[in-house]
């Protein structure tokens, strides 16, 4: 009998947890030959999340948790998962029940055919707001473009197989920002897809608020977020193109009245060009500065309050 891991993370999710559970373990009747788990890792919930968990524990065996001692945020919830799974495959899914878990043996199918990864490909339903759909396109439209890994292709969605052999390599990596989505991409393996509808989150609301989904997507381009030295690059590129709108005005202007452009203005233009140029620059650097620092420090992606295995 093959073993599967399904890893839900949790952030106020007390009224998803049974849900969640009650249809995974329904699918996972119709499936004879597979056994499973579920590790639920509830990340620094402020509702009643911990004790619905606790009581589901008691009443089956296949529920586990892991409790963080604080709010991590998804991706490091999702490793924390990972990282103590035993099974032969482990799927991750989110609580809210828009990864729906009736996908699971599709999946499981094609990992039986070989396939050491099966990412899905997220479509949205009418109901999801344009804004969030057409961000989370250009999102990864952009980042497969500035990085070296291909996203477009089922980068948004956490829903998602991975291989025992796969999750050693996971488990062995310690970055200090971890981003599974870019990772999963990034580590090859023989990958494939499966489209879904995403549905309506049934209870509660999203923890992912515009401020969020800001932090979300500099974390996955710098796998970092700095926040003074972004403010360094954006002075330095607001100053610039103010002042080569200072110099057009300047040029114009001297046309215009035909007297000399004033010396003291174009040198002050060039200054402050080259100023906003440079903090451009150093910004740029002290991003990566930023991740190094966070990297030496060395602390863990999370840590774990309490668990019942
Ligand atoms: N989540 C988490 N920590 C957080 C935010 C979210 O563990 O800080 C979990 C959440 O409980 C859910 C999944 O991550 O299971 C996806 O979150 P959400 O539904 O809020 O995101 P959305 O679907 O709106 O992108
Ligand atoms: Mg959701």
């Amino acid at each position: 009998m093959k073993k599967i891991s399904i890893v839900i993370p949790a952030h106020n999710e007390e009224d998803n947890v049974v849900l969640i559970h009650q249809r995974v373990k329904e699918v996972f009747a119709k499936l004879k030959n597979y056994t499973f788990e579920i590790i639920f890792v509830n990340d620094g919930s402020r509702d009643q999340t911990q004790a619905k968990l606790e009581q589901l524990a008691r009443n089956f065996e296949e529920v586990k948790f892991i409790e963080f001692s604080r709010n991590f945020g998804h991706q490091p919830a999702v490793k924390a998962g990972m990282d103590l799974s035993t099974g032969n495959a482990v799927i991750s899914m989110d609580a809210d029940l828009q990864h729906p878990p009736e996908l699971i043996p599709d999946m499981i199918k094609k990992w039986e055919e070989g396939f050491d990864i099966i990412y899905t490909i997220r479509t949205y339903p009418k109901q999801i707001s344009a804004f969030k759909r057409k961000t989370s396109t250009i999102y990864y439209k952009f980042l497969s473009a500035i990085s070296d890994v291909n996203l477009s292709e089922g980068g948004g969605s956490d829903f998602r197989l991975m291989d025992a052999s796969v999750v050693g390599v996971v488990r062995n990596m310690n970055e200090a920002d971890i981003f599974l989505r870019g990772l999963s991409n990034w580590m090859g393996f023989r990958r494939a897809g499966i489209r879904f509808t995403a549905g309506e989150r049934t209870f509660g609301e999203s923890s992912y608020d515009l401020k969020k989904m800001m932090k979300f997507a500099f974390t996955g381009i710098t796998a970092f977020s700095v926040k003074p030295l972004y403010l360094a690059a954006y002075l330095g590129f607001i100053f610039s193109v103010f002042s080569i709108f200072g110099y057009g005005i300047y040029v114009v202007h001297s046309f215009i009245t035909k007297t000399e452009i004033s010396g003291w203005a174009s040198l002050i233009m060039t200054v402050v060009f080259f100023g906003g140029l440079q903090l451009i620059i150093m910004g740029i650097i002290g991003i990566y500065l930023g991740k190094i620092f966070k990297q030496v420090k060395e602390r863990p992606n999370y840590i774990i309050r309490s668990k019942n295995f």
